[in-house]
C-alpha cells in the first residue's frame, strides 16, 4: 500500500479526500487521524487473514482470554511502531503540515476497564501477539467506559465517557457471525428413549454481534483478534402485529433492555436492577464467546474429545467463569455429550486467574435472581455442586460447615470463586505473595482436595508500551548503549547493569529524565493551570482511589512535611511535587472523600507562599492509560505502599520500575520481587510485613489508640482533618477521621512512622545524584523479567500448553 515517505503521502491525501471529501487543508485533525487509522488498519488486515489461515491449516490450538475488561487507551502509535511504519508516516506527515503527535492525540482513549485488571488484559494482547502466540481476546463493546472524572470544588463528578461517538476505526463489524443469547424463561425436561432433555422456553433473545479488532504483533506479521461483542435485539422474534397499540412499547421496552447490556461498563449495582444486569453482561459475554468458539472448533476438526487440545478457554477473575457451565451446557443440549464426558472436556479446558483475596470483590449472586435469570444454567451448576459435595461428604463425613464452606450454593448464593476452583483445571495468583496467601490460607481446603491446580504466575507488562513507545529518549539511549535486542527478548536488559556507575551514561538518562519532566510539567499547566518546578522531585501516586492502596499514608507524609516547614521556612529540603491521580468508584463514599481532601489540601499547600514553592501538589483529573504514559517516564519516586497483602501484584509498580522511577513501597504483591530481582539496597521499603497484617486481624490486637496516643505528629495531623484549614473546608472529613479512630482496617497510623523514614531516605539520596542514577540504571536493568512475554510464556507452557 505504501513503502516510502512518497507513497505514504499520496496514499494519505488520496484517502483524506475520498473519505471526507475535502481537500487537506480544510480537513480537521479528526479527520487526519481518521484517515490515517484506516490506513493502517488495511496495512496490517492482509496479515491478519493470512494469521488466520495459519491457525486454521495447521490447526494450531488457541487460546481465547476472556475479560469483562480490555483497558485498551490508544492503539495507533503502538501499530505504527509494531508495523515499522512510525518514520514513514511522521516524515510524511510532516511534509504535508501535519504533527502526527497533535494527530494521535485525537484517538480515544478505549477505557473499557477499571485498572489493572483490564490493562492487564490489553498487555497480554500485545505479548501474544508480539510472541507469535494464537492467543485472543473475548470481551463486551461497552458504549460507554469507565466514567469520566470531572473535579468540581475538589469534588469528583462522573460523566459519561461515550467514546464511540467519532466511531471506531479499529473494529469490523461482523454481521454474519452473529449468535444468539437467551434469557429468562423456564426450562421443560422431556424423557426421550429414556433419555433426558431439556428444553429452554419462554426465553428472551439478545442478539450478540462481534466487533473484531486486529491485535497487531512486533515486527512479526502476526496479528490475532480481540472480539468485542455488540448487544441488539432480536427484531425477528417480535410479531408484525406487536407494533400496535400496548404491544408497541413492549416492544421498546424489549429494546431497551437489549441495548442496556451494552451499554456501561459498570451498571450501578446498588439496585437488584443493576444487580441482574451486570449479570446478564457476564452471561452474554461468556455465552457468544463459546458459541463462537466451538463454532469454529467444529468447522475445523471432527471429534469434540479433542476439544482440550485445541482449545484453551481462561477466565480473567471470576466474571465469566459461567463458561464451565455453559461450556457444559453446550455440550450436553446441543452436542448431545453425556455429563461424564462433557465434565471432562470443560475441566481440561477452562483455566482461572485469581486477582484478590479483598472478600467485597469475591462475586456472589443471590440464588433466586440467578435462576430465574438463567434457569438451565442454575441448574447445570446444581447438578456440579451436588456431585461435588457428594465427594466432599467421603472426605469430610459430617462436617457439614467445611461441605458449606467449600459448595458452590450455599447461604442462598452462587459462589463464583467456588465454581471457578471446582471447574477449572488450573488456578493462578498473580505474584508469589499472592498464590501463597491463595494457597494457604483463602482457598486452602481446595488446596488439600485439588493439589495440583494452584499455581503462581506473575504479572507483567508490555516492555513495547510502557517504555519502547512511551518513553522513547529512554529506549533511544538503552538502544545506543547495549543494542536492539531487548525489545525481542526483555532479559537483555541485564546488559544495562554495567552502565550503571558509567558516569556518560548516568548523564544522559538524567537528561532524558529532566526532558520528560519539562514536558511533563507543561502539560500539566495547560491541563490543569499549575506552574510545577521541573528540577523538584516527581513523586507520583496514581491509581484507582482505594483504603487499601493507602493514597491517605502519603497525604500525612504530606501534611506533616508542611508543619515541618511552616516551623522551619528554612528546612534543607530539596523541593518536591506531589502527583496523584485515579478514580474512586461512584458509589465508594471514603475514596471520594479522600479525593476531596487531596484538592482541599493543594488549595492550602499550592498557595503558601511562605514555603517558597518547597511543595506543590497536583490531582489529575481523569486518570487513564495515556496519562499513566505520559507521567511515568518523569517520576523520579514511585508510591506503592499498600497495606501489606493487601495488593494482589500490582502492574503500575513494575511500569515505574522500568523506566527508573525509585519505589518507596511496602512488602506487598509484586514489589516483593521487584526487590529480589534488584536488590533491596535500591528500593525504599517500609512497614508491616504481610504476615504481621495477618496476625493483627487473625488476632485482632491492633491498638491504633496506642499508635496515636504516642506519635504527636499523628494527633496533629489528625486535627488537621477537623479544625485546621483543611477543616474548615466545606468537605467532610470527619468521616476519615473517625474510620482512623475507630480501627484504622489498613494500618495507615501504624504504618506512620516508618514510612516517613523512608521518605526522609528518599530525600537524602536524591541529594547525591550519581548514586540516584546508578539505582535508577540498576531498576531498569533489572526489569525485564516483569514484561507480560514472560508472564504469557509462562502462562502458554504450564497452563495453556501451547
Ligand atoms: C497500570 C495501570 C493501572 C494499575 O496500576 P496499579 O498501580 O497496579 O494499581 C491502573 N490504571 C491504569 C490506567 C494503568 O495504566
Amino acid at each position: 500500500m505504501f513503502s516510502n515517505k512518497e507513497s505514504f503521502k499520496i496514499a494519505f491525501m488520496d484517502r483524506l479526500v475520498s473519505i471526507h471529501g475535502k481537500d487537506v487543508g480544510a480537513t480537521t485533525i479528526a479527520d487526519q487521524y481518521y484517515t490515517l487509522g484506516t490506513m493502517v488498519r488495511e496495512y496490517a488486515s492482509s496479515n491478519w487473514v493470512k494469521t488466520n489461515d495459519v491457525y486454521k491449516n495447521a490447526k494450531t490450538k488457541q487460546v481465547y482470554y476472556l475479560s469483562m475488561e480490555f483497558l485498551l487507551g490508544k492503539l495507533l502509535k503502538n501499530y505504527l511502531y509494531n508495523l515499522d511504519i512510525y518514520q514513514i508516516s511522521k516524515d510524511g506527515l510532516k511534509e504535508l503540515g501535519i504533527d502526527i503527535e497533535v494527530l494521535m492525540e485525537e484517538e480515544p482513549d478505549a477505557g473499557l476497564g477499571n485498572g489493572g485488571l483490564g490493562r492487564l488484559a490489553a498487555d497480554f494482547m500485545d505479548s501474544f501477539a508480539s510472541l507469535n502466540l494464537p492467543g485472543h481476546g473475548c470481551g463486551i463493546r461497552y458504549k460507554y467506559g469507565l466514567f469520566e472524572q470531572k473535579i468540581i470544588d475538589g469534588y469528583q463528578v462522573e460523566v459519561p465517557d461515550y467514546w464511540l461517538k467519532e466511531g471506531n476505526v479499529w473494529e469490523v463489524r461482523k454481521s454474519d457471525k452473529a449468535f444468539e443469547v437467551r434469557f429468562g424463561g423456564k426450562v421443560i425436561t422431556n424423557t426421550q428413549n429414556r433419555e433426558l432433555t431439556f428444553e429452554h422456553i419462554d426465553y428472551e433473545p439478545v442478539l450478540a454481534v462481534p466487533y473484531d479488532m486486529p491485535m497487531v504483533g512486533y515486527k512479526n506479521d502476526t496479528v490475532n483478534t480481540l472480539r468485542l461483542w455488540g448487544a441488539e435485539s432480536k427484531m425477528k422474534h417480535v410479531d408484525p402485529a406487536d407494533l400496535s397499540g400496548q404491544s408497541y412499547y413492549k416492544v421498546i421496552e424489549y429494546k431497551r433492555r437489549t441495548e442496556a447490556i451494552e451499554e456501561f461498563l459498570y451498571p450501578d449495582d446498588s439496585t437488584e436492577e443493576g444487580k441482574v444486569l451486570r449479570l446478564k453482561q457476564q452471561y452474554f459475554l461468556v455465552s457468544a464467546s463459546l458459541q463462537s468458539i466451538l463454532e469454529r472448533f467444529k468447522r475445523i476438526n471432527d471429534n469434540l474429545i479433542d476439544l482440550p487440545d485445541k482449545i484453551a478457554i481462561h477466565t480473567n477473575d471470576t466474571h465469566p467463569v459461567l463458561a464451565i457451565p455453559e461450556l457444559m451446557r453446550l455440550l450436553i443440549d446441543n452436542e448431545g455429550l453425556g455429563w461424564e464426558q462433557a465434565w471432562a472436556i470443560t475441566t481440561k479446558t477452562i483455566s482461572y486467574t485469581n486477582h484478590t483475596i479483598l472478600s467485597e470483590a469475591l462475586e456472589t449472586w443471590p440464588i433466586n435472581l440467578f435462576q430465574s435469570l438463567l434457569p438451565r444454567i442454575f441448574m447445570i451448576i446444581e447438578e456440579i455442586n451436588e456431585r461435588f459435595c457428594t465427594k466432599l461428604w467421603d472426605t469430610y463425613p459430617g462436617d457439614w460447615d467445611k461441605i458449606a464452606k467449600l459448595a458452590i450454593l450455599s447461604d442462598d448464593q452462587v459462589k463464583m470463586a467456588n465454581l471457578a476452583v471446582i471447574g477449572s483445571h488450573s488456578v493462578n495468583g498473580v505474584s508469589k505473595l499472592h498464590s501463597h496467601i491463595l494457597k494457604n490460607q483463602l482457598m486452602k481446603d481446595y488446596k488439600k482436595l485439588m493439589p495440583n491446580k494452584f499455581n503462581n504466575k506473575t504479572n507483567g507488562i508490555s516492555h513495547r508500551r510502557w517504555l519502547l513507545v512511551a518513553n522513547p529518549g529512554l529506549a533511544d539511549i538503552i538502544n545506543d548503549a547495549i543494542g536492539r535486542t531487548w525489545i525481542e527478548n526483555p532479559k537483555e536488559l541485564q546488559e544495562l547493569k554495567k552502565y550503571s556507575n558509567d558516569q556518560a551514561f548516568q548523564q544522559e538518562l538524567q537528561n532524558v529524565k529532566n526532558r520528560n519532566k519539562k514536558d511533563l510539567a507543561n502539560w500539566i499547566y495547560k491541563q490543569e493551570g499549575l506552574v510545577i518546578d521541573p528540577s523538584s522531585i516527581f513523586d507520583v501516586h496514581i491509581k484507582r482511589m482505594h483504603a487499601y492502596k493507602r493514597q491517605l499514608l502519603n497525604l500525612f507524609h504530606i501534611i506533616d512535611l508542611y508543619r515541618r516547614l511552616k516551623e522551619n521556612p528554612n528546612l534543607g529540603l530539596t523541593p518536591r511535587t506531589f502527583i496523584f491521580g485515579g478514580k474512586a468508584a461512584p458509589s465508594y463514599y471514603l475514596a471520594k472523600n479522600v479525593v476531596k481532601l487531596i484538592n482541599a489540601l493543594a488549595k492550602v499547600i499550592n498557595q503558601d507562599k511562605t514555603i517558597k514553592n518547597k511543595i506543590k501538589i497536583v490531582f489529575i483529573k481523569n486518570y487513564g492509560v495515556s496519562d499513566a504514559e505520559r507521567i511515568i517516564p518523569a517520576t523520579d519516586v514511585s508510591e506503592q505502599i499498600s497495606t501489606a497483602s493487601k495488593e494482589a501484584s500490582g502492574t503500575g509498580n513494575m511500569k515505574f520500575m522500568m523506566n527508573g522511577a525509585m519505589t518507596i513501597g511496602t512488602m506487598d504483591g509484586a514489589n516483593i520481587e521487584m526487590g529480589e530481582a534488584v536488590g533491596l539496597e535500591n528500593m525504599f521499603l517500609f512497614g508491616l510485613k504481610p504476615e504481621e497484617v495477618l496476625g493483627f486481624y487473625k488476632r485482632g490486637d491492633y491498638d491504633v489508640r496506642e499508635i496515636y496516643n504516642q506519635d504527636p505528629r499523628l494527633k496533629f495531623i489528625l486535627e488537621q482533618l477537623i479544625s485546621g484549614p483543611l477543616g474548615r473546608e466545606d468537605a467532610d472529613f470527619k468521616s476519615i477521621y473517625y474510620s482512623l479512630l475507630h480501627n484504622d482496617e489498613y494500618f495507615v497510623l501504624k504504618d506512620f512512622a516508618s514510612y516517613v523514614k523512608a521518605q526522609n531516605k528518599i530525600s537524602f539520596a536524591y541529594s547525591n545524584q550519581q548514586e540516584w542514577l546508578s539505582k535508577s540504571i540498576l531498576n531498569i536493568a533489572n526489569s525485564g523479567e516483569f514484561s507480560s512475554d514472560r508472564t504469557i510464556q509462562e502462562y502458554s507452557k504450564d497452563i495453556w500448553n501451547i
